[in-house]
């Protein structure tokens, strides 16, 4: 199996390197079920990215001094209060948010939308397509809550929010929508469906989890009101994310969570309690924060804002050339959200026909030492319904994922892999 992962002579070309940020999973090795190992080829980036060299080295520095925030007078806390409170002014210029939006840490996207999903005013409408990663799809409830079902146009889907907001009951909107598919890696029009959001008086949140990681994104620009997203999509450890947007429906809502940290003054008089809240960030932040994490996110998101033509440009380098050595494989089919091309980010899913997912997925790993995902990917409605857009059955697909991990060897060798798994049948 190690003699089959070299590239073959008609992907060989040579491909420009562009000055990209490194990760720490460069040298791992992975066991094959042949013997010996190999280096892992991760394609799985949308799942979770690789963390940054920049990134352990400067958690690995950070590690001793942590402490707890906003509550010790020693050294060691005041460096970790600076830091943290420098990170969000770093999401803060990464979003490009407006001065008046503030930053809440979370754990990650899903906690973000639970987070405004509870900050929402009485009897706001909400709309949502139905093809939404579940952290999108699900965290909204009541009779005004419409999940309308996604287009096979980027035209069309601006007018299905158009329609439905034209059918809301009065009072506040909010659209929520998806900046990339996690299942196609497609952009979807956001600055588009917020120019019709704003002409009903609705706000849009913005789900970067999939955008953020490949993309610039400018709050301003794209003229949303919140931007949700997850530093373990961004190249740092797991456990911390942000809600960045509009303060006043946060600063009026219930605290997310009660208890320290979230409360200015708390008193008992005469045997009732009196709690005055927090009216900044730290309203939803009870509780000691993830500080390493949120400082990790931080110094991603600089990396990354330092080096956006380099990663743009690697990427759509290796997604060309994905896609032209997928398209040649017989059986394939890729999952589409659009009828007609769009621009996207590097994550694409697809089905062979007459190979369970799983099972290439499988063997994917124990004998080329690849690693992609497979499955329904927490969308879905995405994936059933693109399968059988796509001509095929079933509830699962393989999705392939690329980002600053991914190098032209390890794009020829799932090209390579997928061809002779095929070719010597399920
Ligand atoms: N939204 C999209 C588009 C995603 O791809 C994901 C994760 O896969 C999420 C939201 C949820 O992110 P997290 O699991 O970090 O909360």
């Amino acid at each position: 199996a190690l003699e089959r992962t070299s590239a073959p002579a008609e992907v060989a070309e040579t491909v420009a390197t562009h000055q990209i940020p490194t990760v720490a999973c460069a040298d791992l090795r992975v066991p094959l079920v042949t013997g010996g190992d190999i280096g892992y080829a991760n394609l799985d980036h949308a799942a979770s990215a690789p963390c940054l060299d920049k990134v352990r080295a400067a958690v690995d520095e950070f590690l001793p001094w942590y402490a707890s925030v906003h509550r010790g007078a020693g050294f060691a806390s005041q460096v970790s209060t600076k830091l943290y409170e420098r990170t969000r002014g770093i999401l803060r210029g990464f979003v490009d948010a407006r001065s008046t939006d503030t930053v809440v840490f979370t754990r990650n996207t899903t906690d973000s939308f639970n987070l405004l999903a509870r900050s929402l005013p009485k009897h706001t409408s909400v709309i949502v397509f139905d093809t939404e990663h579940h952290a999108a799809l699900l965290p909204w409830k009541g009779p005004n809550v419409r999940r309308i079902e996604t287009p096979r146009t980027r035209l069309a889907a601006v007018s299905a929010v158009d329609e439905a907001l034209a059918d809301c009951p009065q009072g506040p909107r909010l659209v929520v929508l998806t900046g990339a598919s996690n299942v196609t890696g497609e952009l979807l029009p956001v600055k588009e469906i917020a120019t019709v959001a704003r002409r009903h008086g609705a706000r849009i949140a913005l789900d970067a989890a999939q955008l953020a990681p490949h993309r610039k994104i400018s709050i301003r620009d794209l003229d949303v009101d919140y931007v949700a997203l997850s530093g373990h999509k961004l190249y740092a450890p797991f456990g911390a994310g942000a809600l960045i947007g509009r303060a006043d429906w946060l600063r009026a809502a219930h605290p997310y969570l009660a208890g320290g940290g979230a409360t200015k003054l708390v008193t008992r008089d005469s045997g009732n309690l009196g709690v005055v809240w927090n009216s900044g960030a730290e309203r939803h932040e009870a509780g000691s924060p993830n500080t390493v994490g949120v400082y990790a996110l931080g110094v991603a998101c600089e990396t990354l804002a330092a080096n956006w033509d380099g990663i743009v440009a690697h990427e759509e380098e290796l997604l060309a050339r994905l896609r032209r050595g997928l398209a040649a494989i017989p059986g394939f089919a890729e999952l589409r959200l659009f009828d007609a091309p769009v621009d996207r980010v590097g994550t694409l899913s697809f089905v062979v026909d007459g190979f369970d997912p799983g099972w290439l997925a499988a063997v994917l790993s124990a004998e080329y030492g690849i690693g992609v995902r497979d499955g329904a990917f927490c969308a879905h409605v995405a994936t059933k319904r693109l399968i059988a857009a796509a001509g095929s059955t079933g509830q699962q697909a393989v999705r392939v994922s690329l980002g600053l991990g991914s190098t032209t060897e390890h794009v020829d060798r799932i090209v390579l892999a997928l061809r002779q798994i095929v070719a010597r049948g399920a």
